[in-house]
């Protein structure tokens, strides 16, 4: 059923893999008490004040140290320190470059201060500045963690394939960014400890859906999670590839995978840092590395994208390592449903009938609503094995919940109110908003085959019929949630200041939000 591997594009891959450049290296983010600087490159937070009102702190220190060409340059400019503005100053007093940030009006919560960091790592990434220092003089508690915890979200950039910088050109985005605040370095316990951890998650994730198809498909996503893990305590992965997949009866996964000379693999990830024996909290992310629809093949338009795929998965898998990398006393398990979704003359048709894992089956109607295909033999698998607390399942799954949510909400399946509510407070705290999502009763009328159990698709709304579909394969009585971020896991023209253009890693941030407030003894 399988052919044998082409050698040409595995050669090819490789090849890249040789001559690219290394990823840029993200600014190391350190911590100091709050005195200014008096020359180099400095952001400061400045909060909004009304039109002509007097600024003191680091403000007005500067303003005196450049005759008043400070409060000139805001007055000329307009700037009030409104949220979400920025005003960049070259030549200030000592200074090579002051940006000065807007704190908004009135105290910040987290979440703003995150932003305001967010914009911090735009900038940094985009200056060649050897050293940033970033001055926040407000007292709130946490809150130079919030910052820097935004700054590296937002400094995030991939250029690992560009060759085109001159030799002679400093690299931007490299070097450091120093935190002044009044928690001082008592800041990097809380950041070193703790944040940090998510926010590589975070760019786990980021790289593994930026990352073109030739360059991750299934096993190489296996290749870069153990790297990725590797030395982190309490943790085991587990790879099943397609004999054991064979063996377990996952027609359903390897059905999506057929058509590809990359063979699909289900990686499982277990994190271990709760009470021994405890039922872990599981994460199953849809992980198809390309998605071309298949022989239901999509339009060639935005095609491209479809590298993103598998954003569950790697969301799924960030979180886990954000769990284990700040040590989070709880038991998780990520699993990745990986495959890639191609059409060729081994591929799955229309029509064909697939017995999954469970014993279930069910008629292929399009072979692009592969997600759920593949996602149902993970389900499976996972209650079997690791008999889950709580299940959430994470998926670029259907272009229905774009058309309804757009690119402002993840679509929140359920039936259970309180995980729900679980769910829908993590991913507000967390800047990784959801909306509920009904699941009524009568979608599954709308799944019905003649000869087979059920049917892969069909009926509207194309998102809930699909949630509908998963829900079939999980235990009565278990507690299950599943996300459709089809609309969040790429930004495109809509960037905010924590997330860059391109790959979100939406998931990461919610998941560990989740099980920092719910399952953490
Ligand atoms: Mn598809
Ligand atoms: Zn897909």
């Amino acid at each position: 059923m399988r052919r044998h591997r082409p050698l040409q594009p595995l050669l090819f891959a490789a090849l890249i893999a040789c001559t690219a450049l290394p990823a840029a290296a993200q600014r190391d983010i350190r911590f100091e008490s709050p005195q200014a600087p008096t020359s180099g490159t400095l952001v400061l937070a400045v909060p909004q004040v009304a039109d002509g009102e007097a600024r003191d702190g680091a403000f007005a220190q500067i303003d005196a140290a450049s005759q008043g060409a400070l409060s000139r340059a805001v007055a000329a400019a307009a700037f009030t320190g409104r949220a979400d503005s920025q005003l960049d100053l070259p030549g200030i007093a000592g200074f090579d470059r002051v940006l000065l940030v807007g704190a908004g009006d009135g105290a910040p919560d987290a979440r703003r201060i995150e932003d305001i960091g967010g914009h911090v790592g735009r900038f940094a990434a985009r200056s060649k500045a050897p050293r940033i220092d970033v001055l926040w003089e407000g007292a709130e508690a946490g809150a130079a963690t919030q910052l820097a915890f935004g700054a590296a979200l937002g400094q995030y950039r991939f250029d690992k394939y560009r060759t085109t910088r001159g030799d002679d050109e400093p690299a931007a985005g490299q070097g450091e960014l120093v935190v002044r605040s009044p928690a001082g370095a008592a800041a990097a316990q809380d950041w070193d400890g703790d944040w940090k951890a998510v926010a590589e998650g975070v760019k786990f994730a980021r790289d593994l859906v930026t990352e073109p198809a030739n360059a991750v498909w299934p096993e190489e996503f296996v290749a870069r999670t153990r790297a990725a893990f590797a030395g982190k305590a309490n943790v085991s992965i587990e790879v099943l590839d397609v004999p054991a997949m064979e063996r377990l009866g996952m027609g359903s996964l390897l059905a999506v995978g057929q058509g590809s000379a990359r063979p699909p693999r289900m990686l499982i990830v277990r994190y271990n840092g709760g009470a021994r024996g405890e039922a872990p909290v599981a994460f199953v992310g849809k992980g198809i590395t390309f998605d071309s629809g298949g022989l239901s093949l999509k339009p060639g338009e935005n095609m491209w994208r479809m590298k993103y795929d598998m954003t569950g998965a790697a969301s799924a898998t960030g979180a886990v390592l954000a769990l284990a990398g700040r040590r989070a006393p709880v038991n998780a398990v990520a699993v990745a449903a990986l495959a890639e979704n191609m059409p060729s003359g081994t591929a799955s048709r229309p029509g064909d009938v697939v017995r999954t894992a469970s014993g279930k089956t069910y008629e292929i109607i399009s072979t692009d609503a592969e997600g759920r295909m593949v996602l149902v033999d993970a389900l499976w698998y996972v209650q079997r094995q690791d008999n889950p607390r709580v299940i959430v399942d994470i998926a670029t799954l259907t272009g229905a919940i774009v058309t309804a949510l757009g690119n402002d909400y993840a679509g929140l399946f359920t039936r259970d109110d309180a995980l729900a509510a679980q769910l829908t407070a993590a991913g507000e705290a967390a800047g990784e908003p959801l909306w509920r999502m009904p699941m009524h009763p009568g979608y599954g009328k709308m799944l019905e085959s003649p000869i087979a159990d059920m049917r892969n698709g069909g009926g509207r709304p194309g998102s809930g019929t699909a949630a509908h579909f998963i829900g079939e394969f999980i235990d009565a009585g278990r507690a299950w949630a599943h996300l459709d971020i089809a609309g969040m896991a790429w930004r495109d023209g809509n960037e905010l200041s924590t997330t860059p253009a391109g790959a979100s890693g939406y998931g990461v941030r919610l998941f560990d939000r989740f099980v920092r407030e719910n399952y953490e003894r």
